[in-house]
């Protein structure tokens, strides 16, 4: 990390003049300054980037997802045009591999209409690249994304990235951290007032976890993400009016009641100080897969699961498809396939960490290999 670092003294400079400044707004501005920003000019992933997801890892997972996709599509009687939408398609690894896998379901590949929301201008021209056979149409966000189609919508390591607020809970009441500058001029952890909106939106399994505690020396740190919820809501409201699912994959929990902080910088595959270079580290937070599911029931939509992707890859297949692909390997490629099925699948790698989600909207009366989901 030694390139120079550009957001710093633009973040200096807004502290300096307004006062600390929310996670939420450090997160955003460090993930999606349109000069500095993490994602806005780099491709981080990979072995030489900063962190491997998992369709990097094998094209199995892509694959898999895109069986269950197609199922889906079947379930909905075959519509002969929809939107397969992907939210942050990183390397446009996971959609090429879903394509792929779905070459041979009848009517699929031509009735999808692929839409991908990306902020990143480098990763679209990377996504762009993954995709020559396909004519994708590009999104900023999901607002514009077409509105009389049915939908088929895939996140996987979307959700993690998007602004949380950390709100801290003391003997005092409410306050939310920030980020600060010291005399200095280097970042530190700050507080500011809680704003009241925010306060409110704590769920009741969360408050009264926070009742029943015992105030602690520290305060407790209760994270919130908003945008997350808006999405989730926003795009189940769409899956009831326009028919459709949704599956949103990532690293988080499933308990409305956790509290902790869950904040985290990633460089060059090691944890690092979320303050310490901002703009040059992957910035994330757990997912808070329970308020996604209240998000979008509150909308009209069926949540399934809150499954684990182990047991999620396992009912789609992933033994088999190993078994398939390690059929044509040599030595060295069967024991890559074998690792890689570990590596997605156990749950003391990625099989247990990463959850999923499923929503269903208007059309479908269930969900490849998830269940319903239960709250509590
Ligand atoms: N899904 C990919 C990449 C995950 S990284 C994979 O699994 O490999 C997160 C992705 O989301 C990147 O493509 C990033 O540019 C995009 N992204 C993050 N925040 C975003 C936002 N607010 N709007 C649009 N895209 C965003």
């Amino acid at each position: 990390m030694s390139e120079p670092n550009g957001l710093l003294p633009v973040l200096a400079d807004r502290i300096r003049r307004e006062g600390p400044i929310s996670v939420a707004d450090y997160m955003a501005l460090a993930l999606g300054h349109p000069q500095f920003g993490y994602y806005m000019s780099r491709e981080p992933f990979g072995r030489s980037g900063d962190f491997i997801t998992a369709p990097e890892i094998s094209q199995m997972f892509g694959e898999l997802i895109g069986l269950w996709a197609a199922q889906v599509w079947l379930d909905l009687s075959s519509p002969g045009q929809f939107a397969l939408v992907e939210l942050g398609p990183g390397r446009g690894t996971l959609m090429a591999d879903m394509l792929r896998s779905t070459a041979r379901v009848h009517g699929f590949g031509a009735a999808a209409q692929i839409h991908l929301v990306e902020m990143s201008p480098a990763l679209r021209a990377r996504q762009k690249a993954a995709l020559p056979d396909a004519t994708p149409h590009w999104h900023d966000g999901i607002d514009t994304l077409p509105g009389n189609l049915p939908l088929l919508i895939i996140a996987n390591e979307f959700f993690d990235a998007l602004p949380i607020h950390q709100l801290l809970h003391g003997p005092a009441g409410w306050r939310e951290r920030a980020v600060d500058l010291t005399p200095d001029g280097t970042l530190c952890w700050g507080s500011q007032p809680a704003p009241q909106a925010l306060v409110a939106s704590v769920s009741p399994a969360r408050s009264a976890a926070l009742a029943a505690s015992h105030p602690a020396a520290a305060p407790a740190i209760v994270e919130l993400c908003p945008a997350g919820a808006a999405i989730s809501h926003e795009l189940a409201g769409r899956l009831v009016r326009q028919s459709g699912a949704a599956l949103f994959i990532d690293y988080g929990y499933a308990d409305a009641a956790a509290v902790g902080d869950s904040f985290q910088a990633l460089a060059a595959h090691r944890f690092a100080d979320p303050l310490a270079e901002p703009g040059h580290a992957d910035l994330t937070a757990h997912v808070d897969f329970a308020a996604l599911a209240e998000a979008a029931t509150s909308a009209g939509a069926v949540a399934y699961g809150i499954g684990t992707q182990g047991g999620f890859l396992q009912a789609l297949g992933l033994e088999t498809r190993a078994t398939q692909l390690m059929a044509r390997a040599d030595e060295a490629g069967r024991r890559a396939i074998a690792e890689a099925a570990t590596r997605l699948a156990d749950v003391q790698q990625m099989g247990h960490l990463f959850k999923v989600l499923g929503l269903a909207g208007s059309g479908l009366k269930a969900l490849p290999a998830l269940t319903l989901y239960r709250p509590g």
